[in-house]
């Protein structure tokens, strides 16, 4: 039966019609801060030690690091993604990102998914004109482009001001589908302006909703706005094949090493919380 399957697999692709690619499992590991600040570390927040430690497990198990690129290319091209893909994802934009993922990222050779937000990177390039030497927690532009210039992370949108608890992006019990859908488009717009303004014309492909808080009426949105991708914060592995919304992802807390998260994540059946 398999044989019949990559027969006819192998006719499609000599006549020229388009393959579809074959499903493939990827792991979303989510991180947020990085931090040296015991108070911050926990669910959220992880040492820099613990950052290098994943890398080395990375590194020394043959994982490759994608980026939605990636995926875009293997959905809609069937360009074949690396053995053993791990996806790493960095919400909120935070300085730990340029301080201690990008060292890593380079050392390493990997690369990983940063998800900002417009306002607050407004905020601390603003801090960082008034007061060069001054540490806000945000990156700011010049160091969203440098990890952009880089290679090694992809910036992706993590909307412009709707950062906000408990509702994030979702949508509020009292206003019209319309009314959300102006809202979430006019701030989601002004993130994707900012980015093609200071990365050379690059525009996220992706959305990562904070809190994970999803309304169904979003999706036409980030597709209006061209994304093809979103980021949930549903425990799971992925199995890719062709629509890239709502994907899973695995918290990566500081109780936990990476190595820990992906053995018991890959060999139940159960999701990891
Ligand atoms: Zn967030």
């Amino acid at each position: 039966m398999k044989n019949i399957f990559v027969c006819c697999i192998l006719a499609l692709a000599f006549l020229g019609v388009p393959v579809p690619p074959q499903e493939t499992k990827l792991p979303i590991i989510m991180y947020h801060l990085v931090t040296e600040n015991q108070k911050y570390i926990g669910a959220f927040g992880i040492s820099p030690a613990q950052l290098r430690q994943d890398f080395e497990y990375l590194q020394s198990n043959g994982y490759n690091t994608v980026v939605v690129s990636d995926l875009i290319a293997f959905v809609n091209e069937g360009v074949p993604l690396p053995p053993n893909p791990i996806m790493l994802t960095f919400d909120d934009g935070n300085y730990s990102e340029y301080k201690y993922l990008l060292p890593l990222l380079k050392e390493f050779d990997k690369k990983a998914v940063i998800s900002i937000m417009g306002e607050a990177t407004d905020r601390a390039t603003a801090e960082a004109e008034k007061n060069p030497k001054s540490l806000h927690p945000n990156l700011n532009w010049a160091q969203v482009a440098e990890l952009h210039n880089s290679g090694h992370a992809e910036i992706q949108s993590h909307a412009f001001d709707l950062h906000r608890p408990p509702l994030g992006s979702a949508k509020k019990k009292t206003e019209s589908a319309e009314t959300y859908k102006n809202r979430l488009k006019d701030d989601l717009q002004k993130l994707q302006t900012q980015c093609a303004h200071h990365l050379d014309g690059y525009m996220p492909t992706a959305f990562t909703y904070p809190f994970g808080a999803i309304s169904a009426d979003s999706r036409e949105v980030l597709e209006a706005l061209g994304m093809v991708a979103s980021f949930s914060c549903e425990e799971g592995i992925n199995t890719i094949s062709d629509s890239l919304f709502k994907l899973k992802r695995i918290n990566r807390t500081s109780k936990r090493s990476l190595e820990s998260i992906m053995s018991y994540s890959l060999t139940t059946s159960m999701l990891y919380i």
